[in-house]
């Protein structure tokens, strides 16, 4: 044994004295039930896989620092932002979406942009993406619409007329789609792309000052992408090629590095804004609301254990700091639920404890006892109730949050802001992208639409008409579809659409999803 190596142990901490060579009664004979060091590592090992988180399976994180670079406290009290120069510990988890643990980093997919600060006033979790919207803005068809891209409950696999079926019957999903479905729906690697808050945010100063806001992290260097073809080459040959490439830098000292934005919004102008910026398919135009740096982000250091340090940590949405609150976006409204109860299932109750995921420049202090995996030391011997006149934990009554007023009626209510789900993925296949870009993008599209069936090529050809003529007609074009019958069908309402791809013979094919 080598002097820096030292003593294997069984879990109780015992050193074994053999790793190569089960107990058995004679030779050969059976093996014997008392080899505790043989049942101790085997049934350990049975117990190695967690359930997989059901989005965002594969990832791969690391640590870095966020350095404030601007004044932001007219905005906000949060106390990592209170000053220029202030830096702040944080781990960042970039993951793809729909595919599992195994699957490869270069699918077509949003990117998972999951960042933690970790703030002398507790962790603040940012869970973007690397794209600025969502496909859908209701939180209640956020399973229905992970199930599409998933597996197919009969076939295991992965179907076209899932995806384009629900997108078609969601004209919220277009700006997503056309983002995902453009060269950005494969990033280079993790490094060199951009991420996003998302949703809108509320950042405040005391009860009465607040803003809305939107974060933006652009990549130095801008955001790079790859061509379809050279994404599924990649596939072949390195499927891990994001996480290899993120470690490697990190590791030969490239550090990856984000000038981070905000976009300001008071609420008087959120009120009068020709968009609804609550609502998570729409973006708020940089035009409108420029954007005004805060800081940067660097990664900077490696995990030394995968699973203890990056499958399991743990984001979510509700890790607030004082300073900081949700909006009434209502996809966020669901995650604040969904994500820690993810990982209340996926890692227990006691979450929080596992270092990557503890707050580090402050502990956590307050009523919350026992549960599985208990490792703290729950408590000691402080009061377990609230509130006590022994020595347990205060609250602390100068952190005053806005209390927004609200009149209205209780129930399910429908957006009904006068903007379009057309407008804005219009705008940005006029006059964002280039024309090789929408090349890729109409090429892009034909080659997953043409998998689906005809009534679902039908119904998403006269959405994509919707959002522009010359992208309806291109991608029908590329299909092979009756143009005039497309047309037809974008001028009926989506019901009437919906209804008329299920009337037409021309498209009744027998298929299931
Ligand atoms: P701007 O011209 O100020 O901004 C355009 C934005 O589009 C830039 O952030 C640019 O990123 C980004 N972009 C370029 N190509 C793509 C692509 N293929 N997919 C997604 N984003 C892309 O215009 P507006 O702010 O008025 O927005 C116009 C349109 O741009 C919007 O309708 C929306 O579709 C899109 N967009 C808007 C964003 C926003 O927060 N306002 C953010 C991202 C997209 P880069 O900085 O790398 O050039």
């Amino acid at each position: 044994m080598a002097d820096d190596q030292k003593p294997m142990t069984t879990s109780n901490g015992a050193p074994v004295e053999n790793d190569t060579h089960t107990q058995t009664a004679g030779w050969p004979g059976p093996s014997l039930l008392q080899d505790v060091h043989f049942i101790d590592k085997m049934a350990h090992f049975d117990r190695e896989v967690i359930p997989e988180r059901r989005v965002h399976a594969k990832g791969a994180g690391a640590y870095g620092v966020f350095e404030v670079t601007h004044d932001v406290t007219q905005y906000t009290r949060a106390k990592f932002l209170s000053e220029i120069g202030k830096q702040t510990e944080v781990f960042l988890r970039f993951s793809t979406v729909g595919g599992e643990r195994g699957s490869a980093d270069t699918e077509r997919d949003p990117r998972g942009f999951a960042l933690k600060f970790y703030t002398e006033e507790g962790n603040y979790d940012l869970v973007g993406n690397n794209t600025p919207v969502f496909f859908i803005r209701d939180p209640l068809k956020f399973p229905d619409f992970i199930h599409t891209q998933k597996r197919d409950p009969r076939t295991n696999l992965k179907s076209p007329n899932m995806m384009w079926d629900f997108w078609s019957l969601h004209p919220e999903s277009l700006h997503q789609v056309t983002i995902l479905f453009s060269d950005r729906g494969t990033p280079a690697n993790y490094r060199e792309m951009h991420g996003f808050g998302s949703h809108t945010f509320m950042w405040y100063t005391d009860a009465s000052n607040y803003v809305w806001v939107k974060y933006h992290f652009k990549a130095r260097g801008g955001f790079k992408t790859m061509h379809a073809s050279e994404a599924d080459r990649l596939k072949a040959v390195d499927a891990d090629h994001a996480t290899r490439d993120l470690f490697d830098n990190i590791e030969n000292g490239n550090f990856p590095v984000w000038d981070v934005f905000v976009q300001i919004i008071t609420p008087d102008e959120a009120r009068n804004y020709k968009y609804d910026i609550f609502d998570v398919t729409k973006t708020v135009s940089q035009k409108d609301f420029p954007l005004i740096p805060v800081g940067t982000l660097t990664l900077n250091r490696n995990p030394e254990n995968y699973f203890a340090e990056t499958e399991q940590s743990a984001f979510a949405p509700s890790n607030l700091v004082p300073g900081i609150g949700p909006s009434f976006d209502k996809m966020l409204q669901g995650r604040l639920f969904s994500y820690a109860d993810t990982h209340r299932h996926r890692l227990g109750a006691n979450h929080h404890l596992i270092p990557v995921n503890n707050p580090k420049s402050t502990s956590v202090q307050n009523y919350q006892r026992d549960g599985a995996m208990m490792t703290g030391n729950n408590g000691g011997r402080s009061p377990n109730y609230y509130p006590n006149t022994f020595s347990g934990p205060q609250v602390k009554a100068d952190i005053s949050v806005p209390q927004l007023a609200m009149i209205g009626n209780m129930g399910r209510q429908e957006y009904t802001h006068p903007n379009s789900d057309f407008e804005q993925p219009g705008i940005l296949y006029r006059e964002v992208m280039t024309e090789d870009k929408r090349e890729q993008l109409i090429e892009n599209i034909v080659g997953a639409l043409g998998g689906a069936i005809k009534r679902l090529q039908y119904r998403q050809s006269a959405l994509f008409y919707l959002v522009d003529e010359d992208y309806g007609t291109r991608v029908a074009k590329g299909l092979n579809l009756d143009l005039n019958r497309v047309i037809e069908l974008s001028k009926l309402s989506q019901d009437e659409r919906v209804q008329a791809t299920l009337d037409d013979e021309a498209f009744k094919e027998v298929a299931s999803v």
